[in-house]
């Protein structure tokens, strides 16, 4: 069976790369897909989060980068996935999450939505809170891929910060 793993990943960060790691072991394929969405103004544009989310997952064969607007179930239609795959993180997560699967479910109820419990260690991570320690210069190199941790620097003019770590300048 094939999973859809829907997302704004602004930025991909490392707990979404646990879960993306983890789902491409359960299913024959992830599709990981960026949402476009016109309600939400992205720190990141989308084909920066599409290359972030590609350069992240080269060692995973199973997993394919897409995106979509428009509602994630006619996409999970559209690439052939019969699960809709979400993180959950703490309980704060659960009530909106519960709703939208119940959602999407009353719409398509051939697409099961599936949770995962996050990693412990990444149980507090969010792209919000990535973008505010790096806005203010803090190291985020533990919390995201390092192709990630570039972007930022570069967005948030700390280049110097990161430039010791980085191989390519
Ligand atoms: P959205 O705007 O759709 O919530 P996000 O990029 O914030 O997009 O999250 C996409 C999915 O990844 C959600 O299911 C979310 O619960 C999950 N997720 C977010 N942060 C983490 C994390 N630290 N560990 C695992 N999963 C996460």
């Amino acid at each position: 069976m094939r999973a859809l793993y829907p997302g704004s990943f602004d930025p991909l960060t490392l707990g979404h790369l646990d879960l993306i790691e983890r789902g491409s072991r359960l299913f024959e394929g992830l599709v990981v897909a960026v949402l476009q969405n016109p309600s939400k103004t992205p720190a990141f544009p989308l084909e920066q989060r599409l290359e972030q989310i590609r350069s992240a997952t080269t060692h995973l064969a199973s997993v394919e980068v897409g995106s979509f607007d428009g509602l994630t179930v006619d996409y999970a239609r559209r690439c052939g996935a019969g699960v809709i795959l979400r993180g959950l993180r703490a309980l704060s997560d659960f009530e909106f999450e519960l709703q939208i699967a119940h959602t999407n479910h009353s719409l398509a109820p051939a697409v099961e939505t599936l949770f995962l419990a996050t990693a412990v260690q990444h149980s507090f991570l969010s792209s919000s809170v990535v973008k505010e320690v790096a806005r203010f210069g803090g190291d985020v190199s533990h919390l995201v891929p390092q192709g990630v941790a570039q972007d930022l620097a570069r967005l948030f003019n700390h280049g110097d910060t990161y430039r010791g770590s980085s191989s390519n300048g």
